[in-house]
């Protein structure tokens, strides 16, 4: 059987092998990016979740054969047409999540699932654009293709009626000529979750009113194309070596960054949608590619939602804080939030329809319900833990701290009711990584903006639930009053 599942160090040697161009603190990263301070720890990650792919124990859960029986590939990859292939689906997604506490939100089968949904949605596309997104799909799961995206322009001026004329000075990423080999593309984008870690990017449609061709494309290149440079946020993990002073930041920093075309050439064969105004404010859903990338999401939120509700307990019971009912309150809380996140996933699940190319589509409403639920309240869960853990969240010496002469000082004083010091501050250290560092800031942030601006998904959401039934009720209830 041809394996299509790569390991760890395969993906390792990939990517540093595209010697794609990474800048960060100002200066260009060289050599292998798997050696930078700022991108070992989420690649080293990453390989983990791919080397697991191999293991006998989860292979099955974690890949997928063909009908045939000749070739295995990620999970990702198959395209679900039934409530059952959708449940196996969850379970991976929900494997893969767990190594990290659900906090790697692009883990591969996040922009893989955007490929597989759109390569198996091939008629959506004009004539041979439908063959080209075929083709990038057959190729990213026989190589086991890793991918950033990006659907966003640079944040200039959000005014409604905001327009960018100016042709000298291009911002927001344009069509700026098309020729026999393709379109040259130039300017930035937003905002690229692990922007050079990958082996390629999807470059999808900017939603919206658009009325300038120009910026109606969609495609997906290597992530070396020349001329496409990836300008990377800050590292948290740069500081970050001690995995008991940051657990989370020393692993599982994505690294976010802004992608510049500088005169990028895209082939044709790379493009999908092209100067087509319908397929732009069409694709995400005629595809369902939203459904399809909100239910990994729901997923992960669910796994990130039990390790919550898991430290929150942990804090309490070391200090033995369990029996006051405000702490007890604020716990079930984030029960109430697990379980209703289980609840919306597995309504979505149980309504599931098959589209119009086979896909079996989770229901869009639980699942819309999950995202701006989650989006509005994973602030308040943050906000539970801090009040739990008070000043706990603030004494937190590091393993240098302990292993010095001071250590002593320290067993003595940081000890819990039911935890040695250096237990408690480990468990304390990993509730503040996830809830307080710069890093655990920035998951705080990404889980509000991730998946678009909670406002608009909460106003897509009040325009596509349908109200009649409920306007009726209420009518006919004041009809039947006058009586
Ligand atoms: C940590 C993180 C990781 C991300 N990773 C990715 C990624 O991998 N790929 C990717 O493509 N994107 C990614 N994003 C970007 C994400 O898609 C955007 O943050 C989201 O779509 C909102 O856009 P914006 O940030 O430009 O906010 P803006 O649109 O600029 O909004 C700013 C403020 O203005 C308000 N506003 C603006 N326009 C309107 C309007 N028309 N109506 C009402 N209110 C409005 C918003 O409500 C908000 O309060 C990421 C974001 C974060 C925070």
């Amino acid at each position: 059987m041809k394996l299509s599942i790569i390991t760890g160090d395969q993906y390792i040697q990939r990517i540093d092998a595209l010697n794609n161009e990474v800048w960060i603190d100002g200066e260009q990263v060289k050599g292998k990016i798997s050696e930078h301070p700022a991108f070992k720890g989420i690649l080293q990650s990453k390989a983990h979740l791919y080397d697991l792919q191999h293991d006998q124990a989860m292979q099955s859960c974690l890949t997928q054969t063909d009908g045939q029986g000749t070739e295995r590939f990620n999970f990702a990859f198959e395209q679900p047409t039934s409530k059952n292939a959708l449940a196996k689906r969850r379970a991976a997604t929900q494997l893969w999540a767990k190594k990290s506490g659900g906090t790697i939100g692009r883990s591969p089968d996040y922009v893989n699932t955007a490929i597989m949904t759109l390569g198996t949605s091939s008629s959506f596309f004009e004539d041979h654009f439908g063959e080209n997104i075929q083709q990038l799909f057959m190729n990213a799961r026989q190589n086991d293709l890793s991918f950033t995206h990006t659907f966003i322009n640079p944040q200039v001026n959000r005014s409604p009626h905001y327009i960018e004329f100016s042709k000298d000075e291009i911002i927001a990423a344009k069509v700026i000529e098309e020729n026999e080999n393709g379109i040259i593309i130039h300017g930035a984008r937003l905002l690229a979750t692990q922007g050079g870690i990958t082996d390629e990017i999807l470059v999808l449609p900017v939603g919206g009113n658009t009325i300038d061709p120009a910026y109606v494309y969609a495609f997906a290149i290597p992530s070396n194309t020349r001329g496409l440079k990836f300008i990377c946020r800050e590292s948290y993990a740069k500081h970050a070596s001690s995995s008991f002073d940051h657990p989370l930041t020393s692993k599982f920093d994505e690294v976010d960054s802004i992608v510049v075309f500088d005169h990028v050439l895209v082939p044709w064969e790379r493009v999908f949608v092209y100067q087509d105004l319908d397929a732009v404010t069409q694709i995400f859903t005629e595809t369902n590619l939203n459904m399809m990338l909100l239910y990994q999401a729901v997923c992960r939120q669910v796994v990130k939602t039990e390790f919550l509700l898991g430290l929150g307990e942990s804090l309490a019971n070391t200090i033995a804080i369990t029996a006051y009912q405000h702490v007890q309150d604020k716990l079930s809380e984030i029960i109430s939030t697990l379980e209703i996140m289980k609840a919306l996933l597995a309504s979505a699940e149980e309504n599931a329809q098959k589209n119009k190319f086979g896909t079996m589509v989770p229901d869009e409403k639980p699942l819309m319900v999950a995202q701006n639920y989650y989006q509005k309240n994973y602030a308040r869960l943050v906000e539970y833990l801090h009040l739990l853990g008070a000043s706990g969240f603030i004494s937190l010496p590091t393993e240098k701290d302990f292993d010095s002469s001071i250590g002593k000082d320290l067993d003595q004083y940081l000890q819990a009711k039911n935890a040695s010091a250096k237990e408690r501050v480990k468990l304390f250290r990993l509730a503040w990584d996830l809830t307080m560092s710069s890093f655990g800031s920035r998951q705080t942030q990404y889980e509000r903006y991730f998946f678009g601006d909670p406002i608009r998904l909460s106003s897509s959401l009040y325009q596509l639930y349908d109200k009649t039934e409920y306007v009726k009720q209420v009518k006919d209830f004041l009809a039947s009053n006058n009586d």
